[in-house]
C-alpha cells in the first residue's frame, strides 16, 4: 500500500477501533433515524457497516434516544459515538448507556463546570470524547475575538476545551475542526496538527449533496491526508448516509491508505469507436460487483481496438467487439462471449479469480479465444482502416487542390 509520512499521534480507543498513532485511518459516518427508534437505527448501522464505516455516531438529543442507545450498543457491529448537543444531561445519560465515545461541540455545551463534569465521567469511565468544533456554531466569544470564523478561531476553540479537560487530568481526545468552506477547513486541521498530538477526525461539514459534496468533501480530506494529517474521516454528504460510508472507504483505498475490500471498477468514458453502451455495461457491472468482497481491479471496455491493452494494468476486464465481450486477466484474453453475456461472465471470472488467482485462471483460459479476439479486432481495424484510407485521399486532395493554385498564380 501506498504511505504519506504520517503526522505522529497519540492513540485512543473507540471501543475496539484504535484511532491514531499507526492505526489504520478509519470511517466514520452518522445514522439519520430517530436514535429512539432501535430497531430503524441498529438497521442502518449494520448497512453503514456494510458499506465501510468502522464507527458510526447517533445523535443523543432526548431521553428516548440515550434509551435507544443502552439497546443499540450492545446489538451494534460497530462503536458507537453519542452526538451531544447544549444539554449536559444528554452527555451523562449516553454515559450510562455505555456508548464509546462522546462527541461534544464546545459552542454549544459552554458551561467549564458542566464541560468538566463529563471529562471526569469519562475519565473514570474510560470513554474517550471528540472535542468537535464546528465553523457555524462557533463560540461567540471567539468570533468576536478573531473578527469572524478563522482557522485560528477554530483551533482556539478545540485549545480551550483541551484545557478544562487538562483541569481534570483527562486527555482521552480526539479533535475536529470542520467547516464547510475547503481552505478554511484545510488550513485549521494545519495550525492545529501543529499544536497537538491528538488523533485529529477529518470532516468538511455540511457539504451538501454529490456530487458537489463528494468533490468538496474529497478536496478537504484528501489535500490533508496526502500531508500525512488526519487519523479518522467523515464524509458529510446530503444523502443516505451509506453513500458517506462509501465515499470515505473509497478514498482511503483510491490512496493506497487502507487495503481494498471491494472492486476498483475501471471504465472508458466510451467515444465514436465504441461497440456497446459503456455506461450502461459499466454500471450493471458495478451494481452486481460492489455487494461481493472482490478486491481487484475491473475494467469495462467500449471497443476491442483499444481496450485491452489500455486496460493491461487491471487485473480483470472485458472489452466489446463485433458483439461480442472479450474477457481478459491482465491484457490477456481468456474468454470470448456473447454480448448480452459480459457482466455475468465478468462477475464471474471474478469470483473465481479471487477464489483460484490468477495463475490457476490464466492456465484455464479458452483455448483458441485469443485468435478469436484477434481476428474480432482486425476486423474492426479494417473498418476503421477504410476510414483512414478516405482521409488519406481527402488529404491528397487537398495537396493537389493547393498546387494547382500556386501554378495558377
Ligand atoms: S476503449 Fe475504445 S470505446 Fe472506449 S474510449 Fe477507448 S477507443 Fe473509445
Amino acid at each position: 500500500m501506498t504511505s504519506y509520512p504520517r503526522k505522529k499521534t497519540r492513540q485512543i480507543m473507540v471501543g475496539s477501533v484504535p484511532v491514531g498513532g499507526d492505526a489504520p485511518i478509519s470511517v466514520q459516518s452518522m445514522t439519520t433515524t430517530k436514535t429512539a427508534d432501535v430497531e430503524a437505527t441498529l438497521a442502518q448501522v449494520y448497512a453503514l457497516a456494510a458499506a465501510g464505516a468502522d464507527i458510526v455516531r447517533c445523535t443523543c438529543n432526548e431521553r428516548e434516544a440515550a434509551e435507544g442507545l443502552a439497546r443499540i450498543v450492545p446489538r451494534s457491529p460497530v462503536p458507537i459515538v453519542a452526538d451531544i448537543h447544549f444539554h449536559v444531561e444528554m452527555a451523562l445519560a449516553a454515559i450510562e448507556a455505555g456508548v464509546d465515545c462522546l462527541r461534544l461541540n464546545p459552542g454549544n455545551l459552554r458551561k467549564p463546570e458542566e464541560i468538566k463534569l463529563v471529562a471526569s465521567e469519562c475519565k473514570d469511565r474510560g470513554i474517550p470524547v471528540r472535542i468537535g468544533v464546528n465553523a457555524g456554531s462557533l463560540d461567540k466569544r471567539l468570533y468576536e475575538k478573531y473578527g469572524g470564523v478563522t482557522p485560528e478561531a477554530l483551533v482556539e476553540s478545540a485549545q480551550v476545551e483541551l484545557g478544562l479537560f487538562a483541569e481534570v487530568g483527562f486527555d482521552n481526545v480526539k479533535i475536529s475542526v470542520k467547516a464547510s468552506r475547503v481552505p478554511l477547513m484545510v488550513e485549521a486541521y494545519r495550525q492545529l496538527s501543529q499544536q497537538v498530538d491528538h488523533p485529529l477526525h477529518l470532516g468538511l461539514t455540511e457539504a451538501g449533496p454529490p456530487p458537489a459534496g463528494i468533490i468538496k468533501g474529497t478536496a478537504g480530506i484528501g489535500t490533508l491526508l496526502m500531508e500525512g494529517i488526519g487519523d479518522t474521516i467523515r464524509y458529510s454528504l446530503t444523502t443516505d448516509p451509506v453513500e458517506e460510508a462509501k465515499a470515505g472507504r473509497s478514498l482511503l483505498e483510491s490512496l493506497g491508505l487502507r487495503e481494498r475490500r471491494n472492486v476498483d471498477l475501471i471504465a472508458c468514458p466510451s467515444c465514436g469507436r465504441a461497440e456497446i453502451d459503456v455506461y450502461k455495461v459499466a454500471q450493471e457491472a458495478q451494481a452486481a460487483l460492489e455487494t461481493r468482497e472482490i478486491p481487484l481491479q475491473v475494467a469495462v471496455m467500449g471497443c476491442v481496438v483499444n481496450g485491452p491493452g489500455e486496460a493491461r494494468s487491471a487485473d480483470l476486464g472485458i472489452a466489446a467487439g463485433k458483439h461480442r465481450g472479450h474477457l481478459f486477466i491482465r491484457g490477456e484474453i481468456v474468454r470470448v462471449v456473447p454480448e448480452d453475456e459480459m457482466v455475468e461472465a465478468l462477475v464471474e471470472e471474478a469470483e473465481k479469480l479471487v477464489k483460484e488467482g490468477f495463475d490457476a485462471r490464466l492456465a484455464a483460459a479458452d483455448k483458441g479465444a485469443a485468435q478469436l479476439a484477434e481476428a474480432d479486432r482486425q476486423a474492426l481495424l479494417d473498418a476503421k482502416g477504410a476510414d483512414a484510407n478516405r482521409s488519406e485521399a481527402r488529404v491528397e486532395l487537398i495537396h493537389r487542390r493547393l498546387a494547382d493554385g500556386r501554378a495558377e498564380g
